[in-house]
């Protein structure tokens, strides 16, 4: 049949709006509504046919029931845009969930002419659309289609909108300046993190629950979680150091991601100094960004080498010309790595090997050295300075024939291993004009 006498034995089955018309011929032309396209259509079989154009009540449409009339988009984009009033976004995208029965209807529709049950549009795709579009030009936003600031679902038939406020998220390098700290809260393991053992307190955490009053978290994200105004955070970090040793130099990219934020657009710089006021010389951040939600992946994932700084003790007094020849020998050098005693028993015990991109050091008195250590992500440092008996193959104490111990490790730098990937990559950062005031949306017009 052709899209004429598609309209016509369509037309009969009135009263059928313009827009349940026109979704049926959605893949016709561009630049129309589907009521526009309905309403043409109708008027083109009046024309060609020679007989009298009736409008049609769209309230009366027995297939939508009156959903897809102007004033029900403009009502449903209107409760979008209250139920967001107070919130702070940039992207949005609206999704509808069809009632049972228009979905039944539109499927009877189509099959009533020989047609394929999708043709043309689905209901909740023009939904999504229309509503969208009002939702756009209320608020000043834009639709995202893949990880928009707010999803909202319009629920038909429980006459309801419901939304999502997805997460923001800040980037940023930290320093540990103090030792003793973890990076994320620590449960106690005693309690589980409850505080109590039965009905006293627990001995092993005083009752906090937390091992440690301190964390890098603890010390950052509450007030990331404060300016975004939003309900929870939590601490993402590239990889993290021993409780005991420090991270300082450039410092240890982080995302802190803020759940349910109601402002987004903040002031990054303020924010910097606001976290560092409040972590008061324990823990240091610079270079915030705002990020997208992939930069959590990204500082997890990212294959990244580490500068060490360790402090050496030796059992016996150490010959400089040795000291430096040993330190030669580990450069450029491949480890081998038996599981070390003090990781974690639930990791499989196996031999890893690690390059040591480049061993430098000075020896302080016969004794004690400082040494620095380039390595490869994975290393065991504390191990290759020990060789952690015969386990981690060469090492510093085997190279000297005389036992070596760590008494402070400092991490100076986490570098991304490849140059192509490096941790500041523009394409995770979300780029805010400059210019650009934070938007404040009303929800009336
Ligand atoms: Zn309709
Ligand atoms: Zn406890």
């Amino acid at each position: 049949m052709s899209i004429l006498e598609n309209v016509r034995a369509l037309a009969t089955q009135n009263p059928l709006c313009d827009a349940c018309l026109g979704r049926v011929f959605a893949d016709r032309s561009f630049g129309l509504t589907n009521t526009e396209r309905g309403k043409s259509l109708r008027i083109t079989v009046s024309l060609v046919d020679d007989i009298p154009y009736e409008s049609i009540d769209t309230t009366a449409c027995w297939v939508c029931e009156g959903a897809c009339a102007d004033d029900q988009f403009d009502s449903w984009g209107q409760r979008c845009a209250t139920a967001v009033s107070d919130t702070e976004f940039n992207t949005y995208q609206v999704g509808t969930k069809t009632p049972p029965l228009i979905e039944e209807n539109e499927t009877l529709l189509r099959e009533s002419i020989g047609l394929q049950s999708d043709a043309g549009e689905l209901f909740k795709s023009e939904y999504n659309r229309e509503v969208g579009k009002r939702v756009g030009q209320r608020t000043d936003t834009t639709v995202e289609f893949g990880r928009p600031d707010i999803q909202f679902t319009i629920d038909l038939e429980a006459d309801s909108v419901n939304v999502d406020i997805h997460s923001a998220f800040v980037y940023g390098r930290y320093r540990k300046l103090t030792r003793g700290i973890p990076q994320t809260e620590w449960p106690c393991s005693a309690c589980d993190g409850s505080g109590y053992q039965g009905s006293i307190a627990c001995e092993t955490c005083g009752g906090s629950g937390y091992l440690y009053d301190d964390s890098v978290e603890e010390l950052t994200a509450p007030v990331v979680c404060d300016v975004m105004d939003g309900t929870d955070s939590t601490f993402h970090g590239a990889g993290r150091e021993d409780v005991d040793a420090l991270m300082i130099g450039t410092g240890r990219p982080f995302v802190i991601e803020v759940f349910e934020p109601r402002r987004r657009n903040i002031d990054i710089n303020r924010l910097e100094g606001d976290i560092n006021a409040f972590a008061d010389g324990a823990v240091e951040v610079e270079n915030l960004r705002l990020a997208n939600y992939e930069m959590v992946e990204r500082v997890k994932e990212i294959e990244a080498s580490k500068r060490y700084r360790a402090a050496v003790a030796f059992d016996a007094p150490i010959n400089v010309t040795n000291f430096d020849t040993a330190l030669t020998t580990l450069t450029d050098t491949t480890i081998e790595q038996y599981t070390p005693n003090r990781v974690d028993h639930r990791r499989a015990a196996i031999t890893r090997t690690r390059t040591v991109y480049d061993a430098d050091g000075t020896l302080d008195d016969p004794t004690h050295a400082t040494v620095e250590i380039h390595g490869a992500g994975g290393l065991y440092v504390k191990e290759l300075i020990s060789g952690d008996d015969g386990r981690t193959e060469p090492s510093l104490a085997g190279l000297l024939d005389t036992g070596a111990t760590v008494t402070d490790l400092d991490v100076l730098g986490v570098y991304a291993e490849s140059e192509s990937e490096s941790f500041e990559n523009d394409a995770y950062f979300r780029t805010v004009d400059a210019s650009s005031h934070p938007i404040s949306h009303s929800a009336s017009e």
